[in-house]
């Protein structure tokens, strides 16, 4: 958690990202849930700050609405029959309402679900997370670059960031 909390600093840190960290380690040392549910609803919760939510309702590739039950992780989440590659495994709805639940922090649903589908819940999280996290930072710096971090000299020098927003 705080890895990835590092993580995802590096490319911005906000209070929400931080309170999210704080929420989450303060509920792992009271153990007031499963560990793992709490460490997947900080990971769905964080990317969703960061813009990188899975799509859990409509395609999130073509955009076609659900439901849907092929979740790829490369693809952003939740994708039709028409667009989820051959041979995607599909997600059992009860699942699919356990990630509503973790994203949401609706911990009695949490708390309340079938070990089956937390396990289940677990695997999509962590590949999702992984795949977001590998490939999302580099993007988010990339785009991020002219507004914080960028080496001085990948902007022109009349094209001081600083000056912007001083009225
Ligand atoms: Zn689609």
């Amino acid at each position: 958690m705080v890895e990835t909390a590092d993580r995802l600093s590096d490319a911005e840190a906000t209070p929400e990202q931080y309170l999210l960290l704080v929420g989450g380690l303060r509920a792992l040392s009271r153990g007031e849930h499963a560990s793992r549910s709490i460490l997947d609803s900080y990971l769905l919760r964080v990317m969703a700050l960061s813009g990188w939510a899975p799509s859990l309702g409509d395609c999130a590739r073509c955009g076609a609405p659900g439901p849907h039950t092929h979740f790829v992780a490369q693809m952003g989440g939740l994708v039709c029959t028409n667009c989820a590659p051959a041979g995607s495994p599909r997600v059992a709805g009860s699942t699919l309402e356990l990630l509503r639940s973790l994203i949401r922090g609706e911990w009695d649903a949490v708390d309340a679900a079938a070990h089956s589908d937390t396990a289940a819940a677990s695997g999509l999280v962590s590949a999702y997370a992984q795949f977001h996290l590998e490939r999302g930072i580099r993007s988010l710096a990339h785009i991020a670059a002219p507004f914080s971090a960028a080496p001085a000299d990948d902007y022109p020098a009349d094209a001081d960031p600083s000056r912007e927003g001083i009225r």
